[in-house]
């Protein structure tokens, strides 16, 4: 969503709160706001797996799926905030219904939600909460037959989004984040091969897909880096008059 404004879509409740309004009022002081995907876009175009890089496409997998894009260097938004909603691209028009009222969704089929339920099915209950996240990446690095099965099946879906990214922006670098991210190049192969069905070969030639480096710090450290260059941009956010004055 647009800087300061909550997704409708996932926090209806909010969507009439400015955030980033309220806590400058509250606070007297410059405040950022921003969703995850593109904070983790930044910062690990910064410091991370794109670092030095200025076209760089980060998808944060998880219970929702985001990706926040950096062109020349800067967030890329869009007219109204809403790029980068990659996880309700459409990549099975007889697949479940998704929340945004379309069938099919991305996010319907390779979220956490789904990704458990799948789980479940094929791995059974983990006590009663059931595998999680967590579950499903420790059983693929044991080698677990079913964990790997619905690896596989996430990158063939995720590369049918990836491959058109490509197509439309072909950026440098793809960084997957988010936990289920974890597990490597066990995503990553079956990624990759389901890209090259579907990117043109000399996109896919020039664009790198890695995992995260900077990990769960991603967001967080995203965030610092926004502010930072905001302040770089534009001195008189934070005035200096008050620096070396202290006792
Ligand atoms: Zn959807």
């Amino acid at each position: 969503a647009a800087p300061g404004k909550m997704s409708p879509l996932i926090l209806p409740a909010w969507k009439h709160v400015d955030v980033k309004e309220w806590f400058e009022t509250t606070f007297d002081m410059p405040v950022f706001v921003d969703n995850d995907a593109n904070l983790g876009a930044l910062s690990e175009c910064f410091w991370g797996a794109g670092s030095g890089g200025e076209d760089l496409t980060y998808i944060k997998l998880a219970t929702g799926i985001g990706a926040g894009h950096i062109i020349h260097g800067d967030v890329y938004r869009g007219a109204g905030g809403m790029a980068g909603e990659i996880g309700h691209i459409p990549v099975d028009s007889n697949g479940p219904l998704c929340v945004c009222g379309l069938r099919g969704c991305l996010v319907t089929l390779i979220g956490s939600t789904a990704l458990t339920e799948r789980a479940r099915e094929l791995m059974g209950t983990r006590g009663r909460k059931g595998p999680t996240v967590r579950d499903l990446v420790e059983g693929a690095r044991t080698g677990d037959a079913a964990a790997k099965q619905i690896i596989d099946g996430m990158g063939a879906y995720l590369g049918i989004a990836v491959g058109g990214l490509l197509n439309l922006l072909n950026p440098a670098i793809v960084v997957l984040g988010g936990e289920i991210s974890s597990v490597g190049e066990m995503l990553l192969d079956p990624l990759r091969a389901s890209v090259r069905q579907r990117a043109l070969s000399v996109s896919m030639a020039e664009t790198r897909i890695v995992t995260s480096v900077l990990g769960e710090r991603a967001i967080a450290v995203g965030a610092a880096t926004l502010v930072l260059q905001a302040a770089l941009r534009d001195r008189s956010l934070f005035p200096t008059q008050n620096v070396g004055r202290s006792a």
